[in-house]
């Protein structure tokens, strides 16, 4: 790295947010260097692992030529479940096995080092195995750098990128960010666990480069959140989503809640035999958009988790597509302000983000992840449903078959699930996602 460069841009972070941004403001012309505290980007980053590539076709046409995949998305499944019982809506298509490809599962080392490898080709300088520890600031306060663990390393530049992740420290330093904030967070734990490829395709049904994602609700018992089980070519990713203040009173470890969610009935099939090849726990923003921070300051602009636009909102684990696509809108706009000289004033990137699924997505899902945690969805529902499919499956002749309405209210006042509440919360559920 120069010693005190000086930039056009600096961007914090090798992740999706800051590779996009990099390599936006590289194509424009702009020098800039993409910083990254790891020995290489994605080194040690951790994620479910499926990818949503729609994003990447304007900036990359045909990426998927290249990309670091493992296998194509085109089974489904959301499954909801009590300890001993699994009610799974399974959907697949061969559509998304074919290109343009709706989703891919990838190995985030792979993927962050393929994205940050084309931020390079364009131009930008990758500095890695470096810390940014300081905002710099002019006498009148606004950003004009960052300071890094190199001895004399500091870097100056008309605007900073702050792409540092989840509980980003140049945020906060900002004074964008609260300095702690649990409420709006989830633990994400992780098991990487390898199996023959064979052995994969056979029990999840699969064939080719053909993958699954399943996505489950109601597996983390009396704490709030989900989980997911993801394959790959020859491992399967298992994990679960905690709240952070259900984990604390819980008095649990994530990884009994991993475990239990491993043992069950409806998933232990998949993974029997599976050696454990990587554990990993990251924080999740989860608050979504009413807990996203200010994007900019003078000199300064915040993008992808470290602005938490993560979106969770149940049927949806996405944090990728949405940090490249706001890495994206913030490189166009810094490079748009430094061509012009306006780096103080950077509204042009908020209305980016309006004008794009980023704002427009998480505008539109603000109540899904209040409504997807609430204790009715997360343990009420789950068992009324999965008792209400055990009734209608249960065979009792000579009995005569009840009506499947009369079942339902019956299994609803077991379960103490009042149906005028139901029906508020399916409203509810119609109007975020509707
Ligand atoms: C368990 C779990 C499962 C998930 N599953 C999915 C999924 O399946 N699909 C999906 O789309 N999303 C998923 N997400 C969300 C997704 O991982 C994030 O939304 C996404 O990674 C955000 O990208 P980013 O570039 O903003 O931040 P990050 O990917 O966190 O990148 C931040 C980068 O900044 C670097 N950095 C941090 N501080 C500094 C510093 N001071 N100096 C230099 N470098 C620094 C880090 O090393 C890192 O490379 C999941 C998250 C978790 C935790």
């Amino acid at each position: 790295m120069p010693e005190k460069s000086s930039v056009d841009a600096v961007v914090v972070g090798a992740g999706p947010a800051g590779a996009s941004a990099a390599l936006e403001l590289a194509r424009a012309g702009r020098s800039v260097i993409l910083l990254e505290r790891g020995p290489f980007p994605g080194a040690k980053n951790v994620y479910g692992g499926v990818v949503y590539g729609r994003v990447l076709d304007e900036v990359l046409p045909g990426w998927w030529e290249d990309a670091p995949v493992q296998r194509w998305v085109t089974r489904r499944s959301t499954m909801m479940m009590t300890p001993t019982q699994a009610l799974t809506i399974d959907f697949r298509t061969e559509d998304w096995g074919n290109a343009p490809y709706n989703g891919m599962t990838t190995y985030r080392a792979d993927f962050d080092a393929w994205l940050a490898g084309k931020a390079v080709d364009a131009g930008a300088q990758l500095v890695t195995s470096t810390v940014a520890t300081e905002l710099l600031r002019d006498a009148a306060g606004r950003v004009v750098g960052v300071r890094t663990d190199r001895p004399d390393g500091d870097i100056r530049a008309e605007l900073v990128i702050a792409c540092d992740g989840v509980n980003s420290f140049l945020a906060k330093q900002a004074g964008l960010l609260p300095q702690t904030d649990a409420e709006q967070h989830t633990l994400g734990v992780k098991e990487t666990l390898a199996l023959p490829r064979k052995t994969i395709e056979e029990r999840f049904g699969l064939s080719g480069d053909d993958g699954a994602d399943f996505e489950i609700l109601g597996c983390t018992g009396d704490i709030s959140g989900g989980g997911f089980l993801y394959t790959n070519r020859d491992t399967v990713s298992v994990g679960v989503v905690l709240s952070l203040t259900g984990l604390a009173k819980s008095g649990r470890r994530p990884e009994e809640v991993l475990a239990d969610l491993k043992a069950h009935p409806a998933i232990a099939p998949y993974l029997r035999g599976a050696e454990l090849k990587e554990y990993s726990a990251h924080l999740i923003p989860e608050g979504g958009y009413r807990s996203m921070p200010p994007l900019t300051t003078d000199g300064l602009l915040v993008a992808g988790d470290a602005a938490a636009m993560c979106l969770a909102a149940g049927i949806w684990l996405e944090g990728v597509n949405f940090a490249i696509g706001s890495g994206l809108a913030a490189g166009r706009t810094a490079a748009e302000a430094i061509a012009t000289g306006e780096t103080s004033r950077l509204t042009g990137y908020r209305k980016r983000l309006e004008d794009n699924f980023v704002l427009t997505d998480h505008k539109n899902l603000q109540g899904a992840a209040h409504l997807v945690l609430s204790e009715r969805v997360q343990q009420q529902y789950p068992r009324l449903l999965c008792d209400f499919a055990q009734e209608v499956f249960t065979v009792r002749n000579p009995e005569p078959k009840p009506g499947l309405g009369k079942l339902f209210r019956r299994t609803a006042a077991r379960h103490g699930v009042r149906l005028r509440q139901l029906a508020a919360d399916a409203w509810a559920g119609f109007r975020i996602f509707g």
